[in-house]
């Protein structure tokens, strides 16, 4: 990403450089506390099941402003009751992704399971979301927060988050700055999710049965997960989870009389998906009859499938339109509020305005971002790369694709740490991203549960596009409120 010369620095939480003595001693004792306190992952380069490696992290916190935090926890609500309500338009979800499908194999498959289903009926009313929308403050707007997406399946990172504000208190008290730590704000994300799942299990309302992740051959995240499971187990020791590929599920899996979802004689009343986003994840048919298994089954899925379809780009996209919007949020003030955090957002659909998107993308490409309907990271296409990616798609083709404004966040300054790379670490420049979690539990009717529940930041190197901590731009950092 190009960061212009004249990019805001935001005012750091304590005074850089660090004296090198003193950073290579608390690096070294940071990376340790890291790895102590499961702030850690799977090594891809170097994989073991048996060992781990720090996550990459950033040493001290890095700033975000406070009116801008606050903005986007209050919202949480508000952003909660919103994908609630676009998960149950059938119509909207139909008519927002009808170009998107004929040409986007991944999420026609998807749309198929959803189309199946509600032929069928539902058999389970009950949806559990646990959200996370993301945000970068935006320089050219006063900083003010502005929406890069919002995630409705495998929302990662709660776990390791909850981590990574002890680490950083740490760090800042080993540096002798205790008095800095009042403006960190306390992060509850573990929990929160976590509950979240337990309430769904609680709906359920059958001791015997078990909480379902689906999860990857191989799972870098592991920490992240496991600590999941683990507050689970602790806090709530009569609830049993299990953990299953989607092909052990099409394996092992079967509908029981009254559609409850079996795994051999275990009966499943939450499925959490940490898995099944991305086309990888269903190598083969089974995968998809497991998917479809599970969802015509009585187990709360966290996403169901019509939440799945709510995270993706497009709908985000044809959300931002004012008109659109409206038809999900009644209160003015509402409306305004969560109007605001949108920024431009624009569909490729092969018709009048979409063609006209294509021209000006073409024309300014600097201004934007071009994305597909995936997940995970590493999957967009930035300024000056778009006008070849799009020229090589067909006019149909480009429907799977959305266009949008580029944000461009305040920088900050700081050190990051990762695995294996250098000591001392450099000063760099980075931006953050901020994801607020949340969670929200109902049906059609009515939302029974409804709550923010905490937060990460992701911060990466200025001059990359992305931030995925496992890819290795990216570390897990919390924010300093300034
Ligand atoms: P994914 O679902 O793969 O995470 P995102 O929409 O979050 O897709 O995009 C991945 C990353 O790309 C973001 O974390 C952010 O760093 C960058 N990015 C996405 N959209 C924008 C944007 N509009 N402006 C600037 N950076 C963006
Ligand atoms: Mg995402
Ligand atoms: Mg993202």
């Amino acid at each position: 990403m190009s960061v212009d010369d004249n990019t805001p620095v935001l005012r750091g939480c304590i005074k850089l450089p660090l004296a090198t003595d003193e950073l290579l001693e608390v690096t070294a004792k940071a990376k340790d506390y890291a790895i102590m306190h499961g702030a850690a992952m799977r090594s891809k380069t170097n994989f073991s099941p048996d060992s781990l490696n720090f996550a990459p992290f950033v040493l001290v916190p890095s700033s975000f402003p406070r009116k801008e935090f606050e903005k986007a926890i209050a919202l949480q609500p508000i952003i909660n009751r919103l994908m609630h309500n676009v998960a149950h338009d059938e119509e909207f979800i139909t008519t927002t992704l009808a170009e998107t499908i004929k040409v986007d194999e991944f999420t026609a498959n998807l749309f198929n399971i959803y189309r199946k289903v509600l032929a069928h009926g539902f058999t389970q009313a009950y949806s559990v979301g646990l959200l996370r929308s993301d945000y970068l403050a935006h320089v050219y707007e006063g900083c003010a927060i502005k929406q890069v997406e919002i995630n409705t399946i495998a929302s990662s990172f709660g776990g390791i988050a909850t981590q990574l504000v002890p680490l950083q208190n740490f760090v800042l008290r080993e540096l002798g700055h205790a008095e800095k730590l009042q403006r960190m704000p306390k992060n509850d994300a573990l929990a929160g999710l976590c509950d979240g799942m337990v309430k769904a299990w609680d709906i359920y309302a059958k001791p015997q049965a078990v909480i379902l992740f689906i999860i990857e051959e191989v799972s870098y995240n592991i920490c992240d997960q496991r600590f999941h499971e683990f507050y689970i187990r602790e806090t709530y020791p009569h609830i049993k989870v299990l953990r299953r590929t989607l092909t052990e599920v099409h394996r092992d899996g079967k509908l029981g009389q009254h559609k409850e979802l079996l795994l051999g004689s275990t009966e499943v009343a939450v499925i959490y998906f940490r898995a099944g986003y991305e086309p990888g994840h269903y190598p083969s048919q089974g995968e998809w009859d497991a998917r479809y298994l599970m969802e015509t089954s009585l187990a709360i899925k966290c996403p169901s499938i019509h939440y799945h379809l709510a995270g993706t780009k497009k709908v985000q996209q044809a959300l931002a339109q004012p008109s659109v919007l409206e038809r999900f949020i009644n209160d003015p003030e509402e409306m305004k509020a969560v109007g605001k955090i949108f920024t431009g957002l624009y569909s490729l659909d092969d018709n009048e305005a979409g063609n006209a998107n294509y021209e000006m993308a073409l024309r300014t490409p600097e201004k934007f971002v071009l994305k597909p309907q995936r997940e995970g990271g590493g999957n967009n296409v930035y300024g000056l790369d778009i006008p070849d990616a799009l020229k090589r798609m067909s006019r149909v083709e480009r429907s799977a694709w959305i266009l949008m404004d580029l944000i461009h966040p305040p920088l900050s300054q700081g050190y990051m740490v990762r695995p294996g790379s250098a000591m001392p670490p450099q000063i760099v420049d980075m931006v953050s991203e901020l994801g607020i979690f949340g969670v929200v539990i109902g049906d059609a009717e009515h939302i029974v549960h409804n709550y923010q529940a905490g937060h990460m930041l992701r911060t990466k190197l200025s001059t990359a596009n992305e931030g995925g901590v496992a890819a290795g731009l990216g570390a897990l950092d919390s924010p300093y409120l300034i």
